[in-house]
C-alpha cells in the first residue's frame, strides 16, 4: 500500500514538472515572438513628493498580453527573459520606448516633472559598454531625466563592480536608485561607497509597518540613514492614507503606490497626471 502511494505521488510530481516545463517553453517562445513584433507594452506609475504633494516622476513597468496566454505578470516573464537570454532585447526596448514616450509628452506640451524611472536587470551589468549603450538608447532624452532602478540584490552580486558601475552611470548623468531596499543585506559601509541618489523602501515593510512595530522601525531607520547619507527615499506599495501619513511623519521623501494610482498606459497617465 505504502509503495502504491509513493508511486502515484511520483507520477503526480512528474506530471506537475512536465506541465511547468511546458508552460515555460511556451512562455519563452511566445515572449520571443512578442519581442520581435514589439508587442510588449509600457505602463507608468506616478510618484509624489510627500511634503508638497507634487508629481515628481513616474516608474516604467513592462506589460505583456499574449493572445493565447492572456496577461502574464512581469514577476513571471522578467525572470524568464533573464533565464533565456531575452532580457537584453527586452531592456533595450523598454528604455527606448520609455524615452520615446517622454519625448512625445514634451511635444504635446505635457512634460513629466522630475524623472522617469526605468528598471535595470542585474544581467545587464555584463553588457560591454553598458553606460554608453544606455546613453545611446535614451537619445534624445538626456540621462539627467532618467533614474535607473537596480535592485539591492543586483548590487550585492558583485559589490566592487557595482560600486564602479554606479559611479560611471552617475558620471554619465543618470540618477541611480536602489530598488526593493531592505530586502538584501548591504552594509552601511557599502552604501556609503555606492554612487546612488535614491533608496526605494521595499513594499513589504510599508505593507506591514502599521501592524508590526519592527517593520515600522526598519522603515524609520532606512529613512533616517538615507537622510544622513544625503539620499532621497521613495516608499513603494503605498496603498492607504494611513501609510502615507506615517511615511510623511517619518520624513520619507516621496511615495508611490495604488493609493495614488495603479500603473496605467501612457494615454491614461497623461490624462490623469500631466497638465499642460
Ligand atoms: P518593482 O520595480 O519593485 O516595481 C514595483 C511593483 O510593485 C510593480 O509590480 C507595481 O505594479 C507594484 N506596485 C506598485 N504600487 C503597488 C501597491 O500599492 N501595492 C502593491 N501590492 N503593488 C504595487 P509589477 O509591475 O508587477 O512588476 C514587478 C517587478 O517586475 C518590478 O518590481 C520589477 O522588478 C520587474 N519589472 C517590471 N518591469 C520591468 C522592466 O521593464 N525591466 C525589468 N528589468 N524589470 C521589470
Ligand atoms: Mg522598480
Ligand atoms: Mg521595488
Ligand atoms: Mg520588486
Amino acid at each position: 500500500h505504502h509503495a502504491k502511494v509513493c508511486h502515484s505521488g511520483i507520477g503526480l510530481y512528474d506530471a506537475a514538472m512536465a506541465r511547468n516545463l511546458h508552460r515555460k517553453e511556451q512562455l519563452a517562445s511566445h515572449l520571443r515572438r512578442a519581442l520581435s513584433r514589439q508587442a510588449l507594452m509600457l505602463h507608468f506609475q506616478p510618484q509624489f513628493d510627500l511634503t508638497s504633494g507634487e508629481l515628481v516622476g513616474a516608474e516604467v513597468l513592462c506589460r505583456w498580453h499574449d493572445e493565447e496566454l492572456g496577461w502574464v505578470s512581469p514577476a513571471e516573464f522578467i525572470p524568464l527573459a533573464e533565464e533565456r537570454g531575452l532580457i537584453h532585447e527586452l531592456s533595450d526596448w523598454v528604455l527606448a520606448e520609455g524615452c520615446r514616450q517622454l519625448q512625445a509628452w514634451k511635444a504635446e506640451g505635457k512634460t513629466l516633472p522630475g524623472s522617469l524611472s526605468i528598471n535595470i536587470s542585474a544581467q545587464q551589468f555584463d553588457t560591454e559598454d553598458l553606460v554608453e549603450r544606455l546613453r545611446d538608447l535614451c537619445l534624445p532624452v538626456q540621462p539627467q531625466e532618467l533614474t535607473l532602478e537596480l535592485t539591492e540584490s543586483a548590487f550585492m552580486d558583485d559589490p566592487a563592480m557595482a560600486i564602479k558601475l554606479s559611479q560611471r552611470l552617475r558620471e554619465a548623468g543618470f540618477r541611480v536608485a536602489i530598488d526593493d531596499f531592505g530586502t538584501g543585506y548591504s552594509s552601511l559601509a557599502y552604501l556609503r561607497d555606492l554612487h546612488v541618489d535614491t533608496l526605494k523602501v521595499d513594499m513589504s515593510f510599508v505593507r506591514s509597518m502599521l501592524r508590526d512595530e519592527r517593520d515600522r522601525t526598519i522603515v524609520e531607520t532606512i529613512v533616517a540613514m538615507a537622510r544622513t547619507l544625503g539620499l532621497r527615499t521613495v516608499a513603494e506599495g503605498v496603498e492607504t492614507r494611513d501609510h502615507e501619513q506615517a511615511l510623511r511623519a517619518m520624513g520619507c521623501g516621496a511615495s508611490q503606490g495604488f493609493y495614488y494610482g495603479r500603473p496605467c498606459d501612457a494615454a491614461a497617465f497623461s490624462r490623469q497626471w500631466l497638465s499642460g
